[in-house]
């Protein structure tokens, strides 16, 4: 049965203008409005779970807390075998060092990842991508939607491609044969962690509107 729910607008919580006009226009033929959260000055929460689920509710809730709208959140990283899951929720800011406080970039972060892995042979460097996405109707929803989609690879030795962002040159794609920082975005949309989770979330929401 369709739940009555007045969801025409809902606020994404995130900064990054990508993930709104990415998900705009998935969720465009549902007649909803996505609309970042540095439009109503969300300010930042900290992510302080030690599971994406955790963390994706907590920017959810946060978000619907402080705007009043049904809210979507989205946590990512990194998983990988060799290194018992690491760097896991923390992989945005792997590399950071608390002696130098020094800037964490992707590339320190790739840096580090090759660094730790320089002594894993072939053939047990495999590792996830995954993403999780949760939807909470407002701050108090005790039954969030929650996605996940997950994308298996190897850890490459050395860097390859330009495209995309954080670990993609150092993930490899054996469908394609290339890194993912080598994949169009179309590419890597239809394959991807963030694509798959996504995809579900979409199809929840549909069935949720009726
Ligand atoms: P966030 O969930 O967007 O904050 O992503 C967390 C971190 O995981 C990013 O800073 C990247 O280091 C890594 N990550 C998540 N998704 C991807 C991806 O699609 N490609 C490469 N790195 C990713």
């Amino acid at each position: 049965m369709a739940i009555e729910l007045a969801l025409n607008k809902l606020v994404l919580a995130t900064g990054n203008q990508g993930k709104v006009k990415e998900l705009s226009s998935m969720l465009a033929d549902l007649g909803m409005d996505v609309l970042a959260q540095s439009e109503f000055n969300v300010s930042e929460v900290a992510e302080t779970g030690s599971t994406f689920v955790e963390n994706a509710i907590i920017k959810a809730r946060h978000a619907a807390k402080i705007t009043g709208l049904p809210a979507i959140a989205d946590d990512s990283g990194l998983a990988v075998n060799a290194l018992g899951g690491a760097p896991g929720v923390y992989s945005a800011r792997y590399s950071y060092d608390p002696t130098t406080d020094k800037e964490v970039t992707d590339q320190s972060n790739i840096v580090k990842l090759l660094t730790e892995m320089a002594d894993v042979p072939a053939g047990k460097r495999q590792a996830r991508f995954l993403c999780v996405l949760v939807f909470m109707r407002h701050s108090d929803d005790p039954t969030p939607i929650i996605c996940q989609g997950e994308w298996a690879g190897e850890i490459t030795t050395v860097q390859h491609g330009e495209n995309g962002f954080g670990y993609d040159p150092v993930f490899w794609v054996a469908e394609k044969n290339c890194s993912s920082a080598q994949l169009t975005k179309e590419q890597k949309n239809a394959l991807s962690h963030r694509g798959q989770a996504l995809q579900q979330l979409v199809v929840q929401l549909k069935n949720l509107l009726g």
